[in-house]
């Protein structure tokens, strides 16, 4: 539920879960006497709440499933309890749509199955059992609310079937931005590194035709040289490479934050792409945090740009890293030209762009990776001033 296409702030989960558990409450509290019922329902009420409540902590498979094995036990519960609540059928055959929410193929379909299982003993106990006597709504026409039950099933189906193509066409065309983004970074640079490459490249090749036109080649003193200038157009080949190849498998790791943020300034500074305006990393203590590393060098890349876009020709920018409250925190400041609280607004929205040349996915990117490693994204902005976007990551203790 927490992916990309879904930034659903955490302040609405919390209001529209309190309104469910007061709804919930109430139910419980209304025309209700102390008694084994009550007890019982009051139990499921408790169980669903926690569920909920405690959702956007973990946000694992465990938990999701809990909570819809729950929601499904809360439902049968009211159903048993109270079977002159004729309604609860129609929730009944609701169940399986709370599973669309978390947007899980294979826990709609769980939720599915057990729906239709439950649903075919409590027929058969009504039919068997009851014989219709606390259930006539049901018993007097078996077959029209079996086909209802199966109609609304195919129903919820077709709808999570058609709500799940959508998200994955989306995800696609998320990967192909994030994808040309990162092409176009790699395109600024690509100039900058063949000529980087280029200055070893003649050492070495001037040395050999040296050494071509010596037919006694006895010296072999300037061997360390060469080698030493290949090794540095190997790391700028391989620094290149870091940021262009595409991370299709999207290993997360635990990842050295001071590491990245040398490599993506290294990177910066060495290839013209700051002009004469000048970057300073500090990193006060070793932040260990659980990511993607290439995401998270796009995501540094991003902002630096940024920063150094809006920053007068020779304007500095400002990195820190720290641990504050078992969180790392990395601040990226510049005295650039600032933003309004308007344009702060519009941050992140595709293309929002002031730049003539900007693309304005880059802060859309970057706030789909902070969201993915749980992290927290601020900007602070005074138009004329400055800009300081601080970054959140929780933690991780070697
Ligand atoms: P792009 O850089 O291609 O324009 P982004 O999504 O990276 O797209 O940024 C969107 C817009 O946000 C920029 O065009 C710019 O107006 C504004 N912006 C981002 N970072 C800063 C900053 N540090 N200072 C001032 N404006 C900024
Ligand atoms: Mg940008």
């Amino acid at each position: 539920m927490k992916e990309f296409h879904e930034r659903l702030h955490k302040k609405y989960y919390y209001l529209i879960i309190s309104f469910i558990i007061l709804l919930m409450t109430a139910g419980l509290m209304i025309d209700n006497q102390i008694d084994m019922g009550f007890v019982i329902h009051g139990t499921m009420v408790f169980i669903i709440s926690t569920c909920l409540l405690l959702y956007p902590l973990y946000e694992n498979a465990y938990i999701r499933y809990m909570t819809v094995i729950s929601s499904t036990g809360f439902f049968y519960t009211l159903f048993f309890l109270y079977p002159e609540t004729w309604s609860d059928f129609v929730l009944l055959c609701f169940i399986p749509a709370f599973s669309i929410l978390f947007f899980d193929k294979w826990l709609f379909y769980f939720s599915l199955v057990l729906n239709v299982l439950f649903i075919g003993i409590t027929f058969s106990y009504i039919v068997w059992m009851d014989k219709g006597v606390l259930y006539p709504y049901i018993y007097k026409d078996l077959t029209g609310n079996i086909v209802n039950f199966i109609a609304s099933q195919i129903l919820l189906y077709f709808i999570f079937h058609l709500t799940d193509l959508r998200m994955q066409k989306q995800r696609v065309y998320y990967e192909q931005v994030q994808q040309a983004e990162r092409m176009k970074t790699t395109g600024q640079l690509a100039a900058a590194v063949a000529h980087e490459i280029r200055n070893p490249l003649t050492v070495v090749k001037g040395f050999l035709q040296y050494y071509a036109e010596d037919e006694t080649l006895k010296t072999k003193q300037n061997f360390p040289l060469m080698i030493n200038e290949l090794d540095t157009a190997e790391h700028v080949i391989s620094q290149f490479l870091s940021i262009s190849k595409p991370d299709r498998e999207g290993r997360v790791q635990n990842v050295d934050v001071e590491i990245v943020l040398k490599d993506v300034t290294e990177l910066l500074s060495m290839y013209g792409l700051l002009n004469d305006n000048s970057l300073q990393l500090h990193v006060e203590k070793e932040c260990l945090v659980s990511a993607n590393s290439i995401e998270l060098k796009q995501l540094f890349i991003n902002l630096i740009k940024n920063a150094i876009e809006a920053s007068p020709e020779t304007g500095s920018v400002s990195i820190t890293a720290d641990q504050e409250k078992g969180n790392a925190v990395i601040r990226i400041s510049d005295n650039g030209r600032g933003m309004s609280d308007e344009e702060i607004r519009s941050l992140g929205t595709p293309f929002y762009s002031l730049k003539s040349k900007g693309t304005g996915l880059g802060l859309m990117i970057c706030y789909n990776i902070v969201e993915k490693y749980n992290g927290e994204i601020n900007f602070q902005s005074e138009s004329g001033k400055g800009t300081t976007v601080t970054l959140l990551f929780p933690l991780i203790h070697a």
